[in-house]
């Protein structure tokens, strides 16, 4: 349990530089090697029966894959981009929410506003 007013930046403090350190090599990986975080999508994805390529370009009524739609679902399993940024994964890797530290970097602006009317 916490006692600062700020525990997400107490918790980012404690990190830094080894979220740094791994900012930077992910960064690198990137960057300089081409490399691309890609996970495994497995789903359905409505595609083209293809049925309509023999009935000048309408679906057969009696299709079976399709049943006359012109349109299935077909199973699919490949990479696709992770599309989070290095910055998203550092916190969520680091138990950051970066929500929340958003909130108490704008407490402390108030603080600070406050301090400064006085
Ligand atoms: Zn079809």
């Amino acid at each position: 349990m916490s006692t600062t007013a700020y525990p997400e930046h107490e918790k980012q403090h404690a990190i830094v530089a080894e979220s740094q350190a791994q900012g930077e090599f992910l960064d690198w990986l990137t960057n300089e090697r081409g490399v691309h975080l890609m996970i495994r999508f497995e789903g359905t994805e409505p595609v083209e029966c293809g049925c309509q390529d023999v009935n000048d370009g309408k679906p057969l009524p009696w299709c079976r894959k399709c049943e006359g739609s012109g349109r299935r679902e077909e199973q699919l399993k490949r990479w696709v981009p992770l599309g989070t940024s290095i910055l998203s994964l550092l916190a969520e890797y680091h138990k950051i929410d970066l929500d929340k530290l958003e909130a108490e970097q704008r407490d402390m602006l108030d603080v600070l506003r406050k301090v400064a009317a006085r």
